[in-house]
């Protein structure tokens, strides 16, 4: 857990430091409208300051130049860092956070650059009061999510606000103001005018955030989802047979797999809750009943093509691939080899796959006995059970006279199998079998 009360009095030392200076300062950004909500875990605190970098950095023993060029200072206090961001105003904004220049202002003008009247406030912390140029407290009371100022023109300097307002209205279970969701939709088609990168890391903190279930259907609604991820907006009417899938179509299904994650999921997780089922549409046949096959091994490979469209890091691309195509291996746990289910079990993703499984089957039929079993016999073996260490190895194979080549692996991968299987249970008898199935090969 962060250590709030610390976070809060190594805030409140930099705004006196800074005070002391000469210069005005107070919390801004999400902090604020947190505690204006009473939030019981407020965001981060970032300071907003007159001070420029230059001072900044001469009134406090420690700081890193992380944005210096726009007016951004890391401070470090009592092993936190904080943002102190000078008071300023963004000229020839290209992506918002990222402006070509900034001109130093006062605190009244900073807010007005920001993204949504929510967010717009400053907190003084000597006094206890919010000051409020932008009207945030009122669009709390109201519930909305609205732009600061003309929101054309605010989603034209950067349209990465698009997303952070259906984050935000999701987040809190705030509706998107009228006029600041019809900018929106008119300009959802330019989404991808801003950087994958942007994109992917905004699109993971809607997904692991709360009501990402939501989050996916405002981007639906407001006529996102078809730019960033035709894969998902392609579910919408795709029907399922309704004994397995009384929910809905598999959009239905999928968004209601995301409400069900836990808090704070992985980020392997959500994205997968959200791409399990991508490879259906493609699948789709009509026989005895309404068919996917192989959908799991079609929608890893989608879920490969879209995420490095969204250039995210490869560890997760392979990460959530492969549970999407584990995901319908569930299904036959119960009937596995004993060698082939404690392979299925010591994967790495395996808490993160059954997980997955149990949402998939709460967001349908709600049979939960495949989930049950796995969880059963991952808390009931030990894990040298599930992954001991192999009894014999290559080096017994070459004293026992065999060079390596392909039946070496074979060999090995017996042998471990029977170990696995239990049927072997030393040492001793491994090297015995292994010694059978040369004699019998050699005949
Ligand atoms: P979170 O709790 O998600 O951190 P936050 O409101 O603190 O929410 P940050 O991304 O940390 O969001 O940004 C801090 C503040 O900077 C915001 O509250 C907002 O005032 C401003 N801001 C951030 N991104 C933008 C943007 N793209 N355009 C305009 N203002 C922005
Ligand atoms: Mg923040």
């Amino acid at each position: 857990m962060r250590d709030t009360q610390g976070q809060y009095n190594s805030a409140v030392r930099i705004v006196k430091t800074l005070r002391n200076g000469g210069f005005e300062a107070f919390f801004a950004g999400g902090w604020v409208r947190d505690r204006v909500m009473g939030a019981p875990s407020p965001s981060d605190i970032d300071v907003a300051t007159s001070a420029a970098p230059a001072d900044v950095r001469r009134l406090f023993g420690r700081t890193v130049g992380v944005g210096e060029q726009f007016g951004v200072m890391l401070v470090l206090d009592g092993g936190i860092s904080f943002e102190v961001a000078t008071f300023r105003a963004d000229v020839g904004v290209g992506d918002g956070r990222h402006p070509e220049s900034v001109v130093y202002t006062d605190a009244e003008n900073d807010a007005l650059r920001r993204d949504f009247t929510v967010n717009g406030m400053f907190y003084d912390p000597e006094i206890g009061e919010v000051i409020d140029y932008v009207g945030g407290r009122a669009d709390i009371d109201g519930r909305l999510i609205k732009a600061i100022g003309d929101p054309e023109q605010r989603f034209r300097e950067d349209y990465l606000r698009m997303l952070r307002a259906v984050r935000f209205a999701a987040r809190f279970n705030f509706d998107i103001d009228g006029r600041t969701l019809e900018a929106i939709r008119a300009n959802a088609h330019r989404i991808n005018a801003i950087s994958a990168e942007r994109i992917y890391a905004e699109m993971s903190k809607m997904l692991t955030g709360p009501n990402s279930n939501t989050s996916i259907e405002l981007l639906h609604g407001a006529g996102l989802l078809k730019h960033l991820l035709p894969e998902v907006e392609n579910l919408r009417g795709v029907e399922q047979p309704a004994q397995f899938h009384p929910e809905g179509d598999v959009f239905v299904h999928t968004v209601k797999a995301l409400s069900l994650l836990p808090e704070n999921p992985s980020l392997a997780l959500a994205w997968a809750a959200l791409l399990h089922d991508i490879g259906k549409p493609a699948t789709k046949s009509v026989a005895d009943r309404i068919r996917f096959n192989n959908h799991n091994v079609v929608g890893a490979r989608m879920s490969i093509n879209a995420l490095k469209r969204l250039r995210a890091p490869n560890a997760l691309v392979d990460t959530v691939a492969a549970m999407v195509e584990n995901h319908m291996n569930f299904m036959n746990v119960s009937k596995m080899r004993l060698s082939t289910l404690k392979k299925f079990l010591s994967r790495e993703t395996i808490r993160d796959e059954l997980a997955l499984h149990r949402i998939d089957c709460l967001s349908s039929h709600g049979d939960l006995e495949n989930y049950r079993f796995v969880e059963e016999k991952l808390s009931g073996f030990k894990a040298e059970q599930i992954k001991p260490k192999p009894f014999v190895t290559g080096r017994d194979l070459i004293e026992l006279g065999l060079t390596p080549g392909p039946a070496f692996g074979r060999i090995l991968s017996a042998v471990y199998d029977l170990q696995l299987e239990e049927k072997v249970a030393s040492r001793e008898e491994a090297l015995k079998t292994m010694h059978g199935m040369l004699n019998n090969r050699d005949k």
